[in-house]
């Protein structure tokens, strides 16, 4: 099988770039090259050993810009070959409570990139497809910047901001800008 370079979070505090296999996508993904890729604040926690869900070794990385290359034999429309995207990276079981709740991110089996299941520092990923996200109008850059805000947008969502209210935002990296981008979207000045 075809090798890839890949970087690897071989135990808290070590990092190495190792090959590993290129992915060959199932008839219900597609393969991806991946053209961009965020370093997240979890990514940092399991590199310092402070993050407990992480499992060791690993390779990192779920905010992703990247491009289809093939897709599986079950692919749907819109998906084709030469589409920029973005992905979930969230997986999840679609059977405990949760998951029938409609809270698949409270999945008690989440299976997250770069955290439970290998992530996107590579070249080459393969992915389910109803993850993907297509965007014509996004940059690669842009599109890897879509998940770490969406975590934003979801606080937001969550604490139910209104119009004519003030917020205050503790730590304006890139989810307190998405928290702040939101606010802003729902009508505060
Ligand atoms: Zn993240
Ligand atoms: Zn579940």
């Amino acid at each position: 099988m075809n090798k890839q370079p890949a970087l690897v979070l071989v135990e808290p505090g070590k990092t190495e770039v190792r090959a590993i296999d290129i992915p060959v996508p199932g008839p219900d993904e597609a393969l991806l090259q991946v053209n961009m890729v965020g370093f997240c604040g979890g990514d940092l926690n399991g590199f310092r050993g402070l993050f407990e869900l992480q499992e060791y070794p690993n390779v990192l990385g779920h905010e992703v810009g990247a491009t289809i290359l093939e897709i599986g034999s079950q692919v749907p429309d819109p998906f084709k070959p030469g589409m920029t995207v973005t992905l979930n990276p969230y997986l999840n079981c679609g059977i405990c409570l949760s998951c029938r709740k409609g809270r698949p991110n409270a999945c008690q089996d989440n299976k997250t990139m770069g955290v439970r299941r290998p992530g996107a520092m590579t070249k080459f990923i393969s992915v389910p497809w109803q993850k993907l996200h297509a965007s014509s109008r996004l940059s690669v850059r842009e599109l890897a910047l879509v998940e770490p805000l969406t975590v934003g947008f979801h606080a937001v969502a969550r604490g139910r901001v209104m119009a004519g209210e003030k917020v205050a935002v503790i730590g304006c990296g890139i989810v307190g800008m998405g928290a702040v981008a939101a606010a802003v979207n729902r009508g505060l000045k």
